[in-house]
């Protein structure tokens, strides 16, 4: 039975939203409401919609625990796929009625035990708690070129693909090689676009074969669960996760050369022509930036339809770019895969904690939490996928839902009344953080001597530095002594 005097507000209805609004709604919280700016959930999924969007986790293991999904077709999962997973989510677990879209909240402020919420559209409300699951990358990085404005043919970010162009026939010009550039050139040059890829510093790429599931295949999943569960192979793709953190904590380690090699190995056997292969060779060590997984980048860069430009852009102009070798690229449709502001999370909303605590000046050098959940200061406002968890090539849904585990204990206590508020303590937090910064600078993303969007202002890499199953028992339960319980009125 729910308690509806306990409200509980979720700011986005993307993932890890939608997973707070089934967790919610199964431990009988009832009243719940999921606030989203847009007009549709899926948060990533919803806004990034470019040719040959995929998700490099494999597919099956690229869902919610509680919710298989039998029906993938590749190996990898289509864009397109997971938005209607996500969709068929939200309906089947009833969270769509907890949703108001085109709501977008600007302010939360901690005021007499509980939040005050405030609106773009001036409507406001109230909660006992805040639940922030705005996502990392969602603030598209536009790069300061000069000439932007001047550009008179379709220039777009990849995060705000323009479906009214039409690319047949067209001289498209790819700005970017981090995963999303690469998926884009991948899957033009495929289709016989005329492309040009503008990359500052090649990056590495890990061979991966996405093939298809057979109807056969996925008639045998739908048929039996445990069919599924044997084609996850659970032990075999823990062990890879441990194995992944493993060498990204530790770059002198066998597995991290191992995988270096594999990466070396695909550049050497995959691109014929040398002087191409020079071009693409990058200046870092592998993975010292978001390690890329592609099928078929080297064949894809390699048709007669595609050119790779090295040299850096001088300015846009109204037909193109020019390069600094003073080259001028006509192009007519310019694409931005210039990444995001990862550094922005709930930003731009304005969060006032406990006695004029905002989060500016807790973020004034770089965001972080208390285990990437809570922040001292911000009592009973808790987040999944916040600063400093683990972003690598894994599924964040399993973040999210290991978050879960976590923020269901310090939610229990409110509800029950054992407090009526919750925070960690400023200690812990220093105690967290100058052990995360001491870690982090051991890994390869710190050693590898390259700039990429893990690292923070400061060039500390941003995210969990230690192995996947320390960030697990790190979620299991909480370390009471590390939190303040505040028992007082709410509401
Ligand atoms: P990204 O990894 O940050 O890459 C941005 C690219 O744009 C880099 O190559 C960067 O070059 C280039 N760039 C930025 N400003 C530039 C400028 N002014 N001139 C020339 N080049 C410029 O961004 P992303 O590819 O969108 O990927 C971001 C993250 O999204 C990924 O790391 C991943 O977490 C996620 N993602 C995942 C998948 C998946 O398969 N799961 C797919 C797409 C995206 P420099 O390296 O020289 O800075």
């Amino acid at each position: 039975m729910g308690n509806d005097n306990f409200r509980v507000v979720v700011i986005g209805a993307g993932m890890s939203g939608i997973l707070a609004g089934i967790k919610l709604q199964e431990a009988g919280y009832g009243n719940i409401s999921i606030y989203e700016k847009a007009v549709r959930i899926g948060g990533t999924w919803r806004e990034n919609t470019y040719p040959g969007l995929t998700c490099d986790v494999p597919s099956h293991h690229y869902t919610y625990s509680f919710e298989r999904n039998p029906d993938w077709t590749r190996h990898l999962p289509p864009g397109g796929e997971i938005q209607a997973y996500f969709e068929d989510v939200t309906s089947k677990y009833k969270v769509d009625r907890l949703i108001r879209f085109n709501s977008e909240i600007v302010e939360a402020s901690f005021r007499d035990g509980a939040w005050d919420l405030e609106l773009s559209d001036g409507s406001t409300d109230r909660a006992n708690v805040v639940i922030a699951a705005t996502g990392v990358l969602h603030h598209p990085g536009t790069p300061d070129i000069s000439g932007m404005d001047s550009f008179e043919g379709a220039l777009f970010h990849s995060a705000r693909w323009d479906h009214s162009v039409a690319l047949e026939g067209k001289r498209v010009g790819v700005i970017g090689m981090g995963s999303t550039g690469v998926q884009i050139i991948s899957a033009l040059s495929e289709r016989g676009v005329d492309v040009r890829h503008f990359v500052r510093n090649p990056q590495w790429i890990m061979p991966v074969e996405n093939g298809y599931f057979t109807e056969e295949e996925r008639a045998a999943f739908r048929a039996d669960p445990q069919a599924l569960d044997d084609a996850m192979d659970f032990a075999g793709y823990t062990e890879a996760v441990e194995a992944y953190t493993h060498a990204l904590t530790n770059p002198d380690s066998e597995m991290a050369l191992t995988m270096s090699q594999a990466c070396r190995d695909n550049l050497e056997q995959n691109v014929h022509d040398p002087a191409l292969r020079e071009q693409l060779l990058p200046d870092h060590q592998p993975f010292c930036k978001r390690l890329i997984f592609s099928p078929d980048y080297y064949q894809a860069i390699q048709r007669d339809n595609a050119r790779l430009v090295r040299s850096d852009i001088e300015r846009i102009e109204n037909n193109g770019i020019r390069t600094r070798d003073g080259k001028l690229h006509e192009l007519d449709v310019i694409v931005l895969a210039t990444g995001f502001r990862a550094d922005q999370f709930m930003r731009p909303m304005r969060i006032h904690g406990r006695d004029g605590m905002d989060l500016e000046t807790l973020w004034a050098r770089r965001p972080t939490a208390y285990l990437a959940v809570t922040m001292p200061g911000f009592p009973n406002f808790f987040m999944l996928n916040g600063p400093n968890g683990p972003v690598g090539n894994f599924s964040l849904i399993e973040i999210a839902e290991q978050q879960w585990r976590y923020i269901a204990q310090l939610l229990a206590k409110l509800r029950s009344g054992e407090c009526s508020e919750v925070e960690p303590s400023r200690e812990a937090l220093e105690e967290f953080d100058r052990e995360r910064i001491e870690a982090a600078k051991k890994t390869i993303w710190y050693t590898g001597g390259c700039q990429s969007w893990y690292l923070d202002a400061e060039g500390i890499p941003a995210s969990w530095p230690w192995s996947f199953s320390r960030f697990v028992d790190a979620m299991s339960e909480p370390h009471w002594e590390h939190f303040r319980l505040r028992k007082g009125e709410s509401g």
